[in-house]
């Protein structure tokens, strides 16, 4: 039995959530505090793939993430009676014959076969796309609801927990006990996203920033049956609505849409579908990403009671229900954490 302890997360995107569910499921208290702006997990497609297309390679332990990301949001679906996560069909048109070559060599080996489907002579033909080298279609490929997510993640919390809506006041915190605002916690853990740049006591890490936008478009005339993907995705997210996305783009802090990036999109849509279609909304964000593609997590090196939670980049959605058991368990000095996440890499 694992003592009560309790906890203070800051931040409520996709990591606060998948953390303070795992510290109440293994018996602590939690408060979870945000400042209602969130810039990234909300924006997000939320999609799920297990493969990484341009090197034609399994996702970072997809074969453990994937299995459990399955379980976590189809539970929180059930517990929440909310409709949150959906699989659907990835259908990869190739960019080059090469990226064809890749795909034959691996969808009959017994660790891709599970993720690929073997290419078929409709594959090879499929119309609905412009289709200069064939296709391939991506088994157990998903999205979750980022909306739904967070609402239901947010409710689900407050049933056990405490749910906040302040931004957290670095100064009204001391680091040593542990106390904020008067109350004293046996952890603080820090979830800020791309925020942490902010933070006095993590914010030299490298949590970088890579603004995404996305377009929601409508349109009847488009096939809701898979999510299309070459040089950028569009997903269909039901009632004949789709994300069209996302941009990366690496020198810049703002989340200002921007006509370039709707240009750029719009442009790479036409490979994917020449289909009428009516631009209903478009969206930026900041991914939290690090140079190493890994997230960071762990404990500050001074103080014992400050934790942190971030960096999970482009694959967010797949990795963190994983990655947050592993932390909560690290936090109860259950296991040690990966060490390709931890944050003692960068104090060398
Ligand atoms: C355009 C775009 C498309 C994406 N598409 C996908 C996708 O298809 N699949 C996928 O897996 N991932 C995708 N991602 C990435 C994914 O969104 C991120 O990996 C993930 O959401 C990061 O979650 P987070 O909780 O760490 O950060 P955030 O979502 O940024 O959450 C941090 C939270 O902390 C709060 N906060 C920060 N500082 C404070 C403070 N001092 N006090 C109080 N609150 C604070 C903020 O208000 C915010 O709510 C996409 C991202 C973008 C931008």
């Amino acid at each position: 039995m694992t003592q009560e302890k309790s906890y203070l997360i800051i931040g409520a995107g996709l990591s606060g959530i998948c953390v303070g569910i795992h510290l109440i499921e293994n018996g602590h208290q939690v408060t979870l505090i945000d400042s209602g702006k969130n810039l990234s997990s909300i924006i997000a497609a939320g999609q799920i793939n297990p493969l990484v297309f341009r090197r034609m390679t399994k996702s970072w332990r997809v074969d453990e993430f994937l299995p459990y990301a399955e379980k976590f949001y189809t539970k929180l679906e059930s517990d929440t009676n909310l409709s949150i996560y959906c699989p659907i069909q990835i259908r990869r048109m190739f960019s080059s014959a090469h990226e064809k070559t890749m795909w034959l060599e691996k969808q009959n080996r017994p660790d891709f076969s599970i993720y690929m489907e073997t290419i078929t002579d409709e594959d090879d033909t499929y119309d609905l796309a412009q289709n200069d080298f064939g296709s391939g279609r991506i088994k157990r490929s998903s999205y979750v609801k980022a909306a739904q997510f967070l609402t239901g993640g947010k409710e689900w919390i407050k049933k056990h927990g405490t749910v906040i809506t302040q931004k957290m006041n670095y100064q009204e915190l001391d680091p040593a006990t542990g106390i904020y605002q008067g109350k004293e916690y046996d952890g603080i853990i820090f979830c800020e996203g791309s925020e942490n740049l902010s933070n006095p006591w993590f914010g030299n890490l490298p949590v970088e920033h890579t603004k995404g936008q996305v377009l929601t478009l409508t349109s009847t005339e488009i096939s809701q049956e898979e999510s299309l993907n070459r040089k950028c995705f569009l997903l269909p997210i039901g009632d004949c609505t789709f994300r069209l996305g996302a941009t990366y783009e690496w020198q810049t802090n703002d989340t200002i849409v921007t006509n370039e990036a709707k240009d750029d999109l719009l442009e790479k849509f036409q490979l994917l579908s020449q289909k009428p279609f009516e631009i209903t909304e478009h969206l930026a964000g900041i991914r939290p990403t690090i140079p190493d593609r890994r997230p960071i997590l762990g404990k500050h090196p001074d103080y014992e009671k400050l934790l942190i939670f971030n960096g999970l980049g482009t694959k967010g959605y797949l990795i963190a229900p994983l990655l947050a058991k592993e932390f909560v368990d690290f936090v109860d000095g259950k296991v040690e954490l990966d060490r390709e996440v931890r944050i003692e890499r960068f104090y060398k």
